[in-house]
Formats: C-alpha cells, structure tokens, sequence
C-alpha cells in the first residue's frame, strides 16, 4: 500500500471514549447510536453549530415557520431509518401513508392519481397503475411489461453495469412519454439525477425495493415536525445517556494517519484528539479535505472520493396570504419543479406556506433567486388558479450545490466500503458503498454498516 506518513504531534487530548466519529448527520449519528446501544462510548464532532448535516431544519427569522434546508420523504422500505427513529423513541414523528399514493399535477392543471390499492406485492402496483388516470392504455401495458420484467429478472432484461436509466427504459419499451411523465419523475425524485445520467442499475434497485417488494415498503412517510426535530437532540440525549458526547462547533482539520494507521484527528488550532477507532460520517468532498493529500493521490482506496461529482437540489419556499391547493404533496408533471408540498398541512401550522422541490438541478442552479422565483411563480400558477388570487407573502430559496453525488453508472463502482486499508478508519456516509442511492436510508445504513465493522473488530 502506498501510504502518507503525516506527522502526529504529541498529542494533547487523550480521548476518554472508545470510537471517535465525525460528522453529526443522520450517518454519523446513526453510527454513534448503534455504537453506545452496544455499551460503547463515543464523541461525536460536528463542525457546524448544529447537527443534521443536510437533513435539517430551522426557523425561518421572517415568518417564524420551520423550513427544512429540503423537503425529504421517507419510504417504508427505509428499514434501517425506521430502526434507528425506533431506538431514540421518534418514529412517530414520521406519518406513513396507509398505501402509495400519489396525486400527479399535469401542466394545464388536470389532477390524477396513483393510488395502490392493499393487494400483495406486486398487485397493489400494478393495480393501482391500471385505474389511475395518470397513464392511456398503451402507457398501462408498458408499465406492466416492466413490472413482469422486474419480477422474473431474465438476464436481458436487467440493466446493463454502464447502462443510463433512460438506455435500460427505452430498450424495455418504455415510450417517451411514459418515461417524461412517470420514470423521469420517480428517478429524478429517487436518485436526485438525470435520467440520461443516472445508473439504470442502481433505479432498477430503487424500485425493487421501493416498488416491487411489499405495498408496506412503498407507502411514503413525511416528517410532520422539522426534519432536525426528528433526529438529532433523541440521538444525542440516546448517546450521551450510555457515557458519549455530541459535541458541535468541532471542526476536524485533519486525520492524523500515519504508517497504515490512524491514532486520530487534529482540530487545528494545536488541538490534538488521540483516538482509535474514527468514523469519518462527512461527505466524500469534505474528506478529500481531512485526509492526507498524499493518501488521496496514491491510494487506488480513495480514489472514487476524488472522482465523485455533485448534483444539485432546488428548494424555493413560498409563503401566502391564502390557501393555493389542498393537496399534502403532489407531483407535478412538465414543469421545471417537480414536486410540491403544503407545509402547512403537514406540519399543522396555520400560515399558507408551500415548499416547491427541483431535483437533479444542474441546469437551474446558476440561476438568480429572482429568476427561479418567477419561474416557480409561473409554473405553478398556471396548475393551480388559486396562486393568482393569493398575495405572495414572503419567499426563501436554498440551493443545495452539494445535495448529493451524482449517480451514475461510473460513481456506483467508485463508492468504498465502511472499511478502509488504514487500520482504525472508517467510512460512512450516504456517499459510500451501500447499494442505494443518497438517501437517509443510505445514509443511516452506511453508520450501521461502520459501527458492525469496528464490533466485529473487538
Ligand atoms: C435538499 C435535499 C433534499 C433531500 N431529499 C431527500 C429525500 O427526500 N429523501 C432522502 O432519503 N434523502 C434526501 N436527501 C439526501 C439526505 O439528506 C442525505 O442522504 C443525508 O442527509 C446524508 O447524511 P450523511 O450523514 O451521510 O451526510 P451529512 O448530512 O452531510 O452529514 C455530514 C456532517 O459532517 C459534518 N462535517 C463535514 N466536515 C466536517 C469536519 N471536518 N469536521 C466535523 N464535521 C464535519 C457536516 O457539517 C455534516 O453535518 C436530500 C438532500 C438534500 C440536500
């Protein structure tokens, strides 16, 4: 192994926990719960003042109304995130739907529904595809075609390794127009990507799981408090109660790795934390910045961490004076915005707040807020009249440049596991080697899957 040899100066600190882990979101602490719910103590270091990483919420100073950094949706088949909530006593937080259902908005403003109807797997699917108006009838057999083919899985029907969501489709026979209206949705929605990008490999597991697994699996959950609410003081209250500590405002300038191990991590600033193991939970590009530069360049290991690309999500919060639909959340079809979500429904607040999602935002991530203000404005108003009658109150758009990675067919074999060559280190993070695209449940999986390394370790 090629390796960096940085210098560890005499350290300062020694740490009185077992497993130090950086980064304080839903990886990092979902590592640091299954570590202290195995008698572990562990420190958590966080560099932001607060934790959740890019699963947050916060109060917005204009309106007062809670605003995620972005929308997130859980699915049931997120089992390892239902486990996680379980252990530090949220998961009522969530609200799962009954059955899938979704609403879908076409551009002049026709509404149709996927509903699923509770019928095993894959009948409740594929049902509720044959009486939703969302589809014609040549659609409907086109969706069945590919459930038959996910079902029996020939060999030439799956996807190809270098294979684009949009190649593996259309050589399943799936129209244009179904893949417009439908698959562009659900894969952008999912994978956070292009369909023309993203890995047909990875979407065709998405809906394995997702789809094709068990009506349970398919419903959809909305946190119905602040995503930050959900997670992040339970997980640290659950830690520290075993010994721990969850400390925010602590940046980790490096990792101090040296002769193929790591002894632990240095804050800058001469502080010195001496630890073994540590669980790097932040995302690939900001450990490009901890690890040793020379690590980086000679280690095959790592070097997906320098390949990886980002894709950008697009929130753009609308406040009004007045209710514009009456729908929880609603796809929307032929529109730059993809999906809508009445805030105020679901969090049970009285303002008329609306928060409009842009995934896989390439294109529209340069633009000014003033121009996706209008565009959102536009869109939206044309499906829903309401828009016209109400006086827009108060707007906010984050863009997330760094939302997640772009998976592609060429990412997924870039992706490493939670254990590294370096003795001590390592990986988690949404990012790394867990078979599904960036996702809570990826995520939460990747702090799992680094917590059993370091057990099984001793
Ligand atoms: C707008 C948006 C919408 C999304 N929608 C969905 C959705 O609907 N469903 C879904 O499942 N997923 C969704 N995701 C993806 C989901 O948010 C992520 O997959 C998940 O939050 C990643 O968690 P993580 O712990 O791996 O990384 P992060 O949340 O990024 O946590 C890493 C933490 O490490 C900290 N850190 C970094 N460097 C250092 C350092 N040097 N020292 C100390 N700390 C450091 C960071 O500050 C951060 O808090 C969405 C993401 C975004 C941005």
């Amino acid at each position: 192994m090629n390796e960096t040899q940085s210098k560890i100066p005499n350290p300062k600190s020694k740490m009185p926990f077992d497993v130090l882990i950086i980064g304080g979101g839903f990886a990092g602490l979902a590592a640091g719960v299954a570590l202290a719910e195995a008698g572990k103590r562990v420190c958590v270091l966080e560099q932001k003042p607060h934790l959740g990483g890019r699963a947050r919420s916060f109060r917005d100073p204009t309106t007062g109304s809670i605003v995620d950094n972005g929308q997130h949706l859980f699915m049931g088949c997120y089992h390892s995130t239902i486990k996680f909530l379980k252990t530090i006593g949220t998961l009522d937080s969530l609200h799962f739907q009954p059955r899938l259902a979704v609403p879908f908005l076409d551009r002049d403003g026709r509404l149709t529904r996927l509903d699923c109807p509770d019928l095993p797997s894959p009948w409740h699917l594929l049902l509720g595809v044959l009486r939703s108006g969302s589809f014609s009838f040549k659609q409907k057999l086109e969706v069945l075609r590919l459930g038959k083919d996910l079902r029996t899985a020939g060999q030439q029907s799956r996807p190809t390794a270098g294979e684009s969501v949009t190649a593996w489709l259309s050589r399943r026979g799936q129209s244009e127009g179904l893949q417009r209206n439908f698959w562009d949705l659900l894969c952008i929605a999912a994978m956070n990507e292009d369909p023309r990008i993203a890995s047909a490999l990875l979407f065709e597991r998405v809906l394995r799981l997702a789809l094709f697994s068990s009506p349970a699996d398919s419903r959809l959950g909305i946190a119905r408090v602040g995503l930050s609410e959900c997670y992040t003081a339970a997980a640290t209250a659950y830690i520290e109660a075993r010994g721990g500590r969850v400390q925010t405002g602590r940046s980790v300038k490096q990792l101090l790795i040296a002769e193929g191990v790591c002894r632990g991590v240095d804050l800058g600033s001469g502080e010195i934390i001496e630890s073994v193991p540590v669980i790097s939970a932040v995302p690939w590009q900001q450990l490009a910045v901890i690890l040793p530069g020379e690590l980086l360049r000679t280690e095959p290991f790592f070097a997906g961490v320098m390949a990886l690309r980002p894709a950008p999500i697009i929130s753009i919060n609308l406040w009004f004076d007045a209710p514009i639909t009456n729908l929880e959340l609603v796809g929307l079809r032929g529109t730059t915005v993809q999906w809508l979500f009445d805030k105020s429904r679901i969090l049970g607040a009285s303002d008329h707040y609306v928060s409009l999602v842009l995934s896989g935002a390439h294109e529209h991530v340069s633009k000014s807020k003033e121009e996706l203000l209008a565009i959102a404005l536009r869109e939206v108003g044309e499906m829903l009249p309401a828009v016209h009658k109400a006086k827009l109150l108060h707007s906010l758009i984050i863009k997330e440049r760094f939302a997640t990675f772009s998976p592609s067919p060429e990412a997924e074999s870039m992706r490493p596991p939670a254990s590294t060559p370096i003795r001590g280190l390592f990986l988690a993070g949404d990012w790394t080697a867990t078979g599904l695209p960036a996702t809570i449940e990826g995520a939460v999986q990747s702090g799992y899957a680094a917590a059993r390394d370091i057990l099984q370790c001793g």
